[in-house]
């Protein structure tokens, strides 16, 4: 409706607004495109207008006036998500949340931030203090905090620490909500789940107290064996010894090492790779344990060094979903999956889906800790035929007892990694969103009271 989004516009008065219909799409897209089925649902997909607040009075203030006008509001960071969790599906307003991006406090190894902080900017201002993240998304460079908790779940890190849903890696949240006046709401422990991985569903995110990690000097180690599983068990192994610090444990099959530039000329044809952040304290223990699985190091250099120079690109620029950009960089028809082995005896699974599959689906093991046990996800590569090939995929990998969190889906309820949250996010909607404004679409199950254009004056 024309006159309800003037009416929005005018009463947002001086609120930064982009109108221009080609940035707005802009800013309307993600990630989606790695997935050939939300490319077919969401391609067209945009929002009428970017609303981009400086301040947490300035978040509230749009809600108010959206509530008033009847507008729909679709948070976004920075727009790196790979299930069109930031992509307007009823029109409205996308609200770019990056310019609120100051630092609270950092202290007792905690940190209270503003949600648009971008993970790079943060990282570094806390390693000045002698912390770091605790888990970041391969994504670190482009992607913001808030963003990671609404959208995201795990990654460069979570070898060590698990996911974002695990007990104890969210402190607490600040939440403005979509009612009329909003409040600001304070959510702490296990209150967070109600927006933790809800795509901003259950209110935007303003602020997030975060726990973080002793800052270390990490290696990018890349190791190269001769065989997947070779290599695989090593990373098991590896991932198991409680006395090395990781960061990062990841296992690459030689048919994706073409795809990986830098990395490719490493090594010989047909080798499949390990690749690592090691603190300086592991390196003895991990030349030892290379040696003994029959591996050898190709690379060893400086995380940070990598991440800030220009052209150089970090190990984890290769790792979690940067593998498949690499690979999509080659070759635009390939896709991925996202599975989570169990944590017995995970590399018996692997063997047998590489065994059901071959070169249908080249293998990407990410390692991590799930509720404390260690496993691996695999974010396989799918070589895609149709859309019923990919559905038969996903379905023999859960009748083999492999879990699928399926990135082929924009809802949050069939989407990646959603299993875990027990918590009542739905109800919580009902409270804090009663017209259903925030994200309308992506939860999947919610039913408004009324429709926001109704409530329209
Ligand atoms: P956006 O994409 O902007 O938003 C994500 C969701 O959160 C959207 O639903 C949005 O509406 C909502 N949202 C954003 N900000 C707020 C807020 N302040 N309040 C409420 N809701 C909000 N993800 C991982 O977890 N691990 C990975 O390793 C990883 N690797 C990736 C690699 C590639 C190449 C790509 C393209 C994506 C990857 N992702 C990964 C997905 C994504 O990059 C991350 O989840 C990232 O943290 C999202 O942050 P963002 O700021 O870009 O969020």
């Amino acid at each position: 409706d024309p006159d309800a989004l003037a009416a929005f516009v005018e009463a947002l008065g001086d609120i930064p607004v982009l109108l221009d219909p080609a940035l707005v799409k802009q800013r309307s897209q993600d990630f989606f495109w790695f997935s050939p089925v939300l490319k077919r649902q969401l391609n067209d997909m945009t929002a009428e207008l970017v609303v981009c607040p400086r301040t947490r009075d300035e978040v509230t203030h749009t809600m108010a006036a959206a509530w008033r006008c009847g507008i729909n509001v679709t948070p976004r960071g920075g727009g790196t998500g790979n299930h069109g969790q930031a992509v307007p599906l009823r029109g409205g307003a996308v609200l770019d949340l990056s310019r609120l991006d100051r630092i609270v406090w950092v202290r007792d190894g905690m940190m209270r931030v503003e949600a648009g902080a971008k993970l790079i900017d943060l990282d570094k201002i806390l390693r000045e203090r002698g912390w770091e993240l605790r888990m970041f998304p391969s994504t670190k460079r482009t992607a913001t905090i808030g963003g990671f908790v609404a959208g995201g779940s795990d990654g460069i890190g979570s070898i060590t620490w698990g996911g974002l849903r695990d007990a104890g890696n969210v402190i607490a949240a600040q939440v403005v909500t979509a009612e009329a006046p909003p409040r600001v709401l304070e959510l702490r422990g296990s209150e967070t789940d109600l927006i933790n991985h809800a795509y901003g569903t259950t209110g935007i995110v303003t602020e997030l107290e975060l726990p973080l990690a002793p800052a270390m000097q990490w290696r990018d180690i890349v190791v190269a064996f001769p065989d997947f599983m070779q290599a695989a068990r090593f990373c098991l192994v590896l991932a198991a010894c409680p006395g090395i610090d990781l960061k990062l444990v990841t296992t690459i099959d030689s048919t994706i090492v073409p795809s990986l530039e830098v990395l490719r000329e490493l090594v010989a044809v047909g080798e499949s790779l390990a690749l690592l952040m090691v603190a300086p304290s592991g390196m003895t223990t991990l030349a030892e344990l290379v040696s003994a699985h029959g591996g050898q190091i190709v690379l060893d250099a400086d995380t940070l060094k990598s991440e800030i120079t220009s052209g150089s690109v970090p190990l984890y620029e290769f790792t979690w979903n940067h593998t498949t950009l690499q690979m999509l960089t080659q070759d635009r028809t390939v896709t991925y999956l996202r599975s989570l082995f169990p944590a017995a005896d995970p590399l018996a699974l692997v063997e047998r889906m590489r065994t059901l599959f071959g070169d249908e689906l080249p293998m990407h093991l990410e390692f991590l800790r799930v509720g404390g046990a260690l496993t691996c996800a695999g974010l396989q590569i799918v070589r895609f035929t149709t859309e019923d090939r990919l559905a038969e995929i996903i379905s023999i990998h859960e009748q083999n007892g492999v879990s699928i969190s399926n990135p082929h889906v924009y809802t949050i309820e069939n989407g990646s990694g959603h299993k875990r949250l027990p918590v009542n996010q739905m109800g919580f909607k009902h409270e804090v969103d009663p017209l259903g404004i925030l994200n309308p679409g992506k939860m999947r199950d919610f039913v408004p009271v009324r429709a926001p254009a109704e409530n329209a004056e």
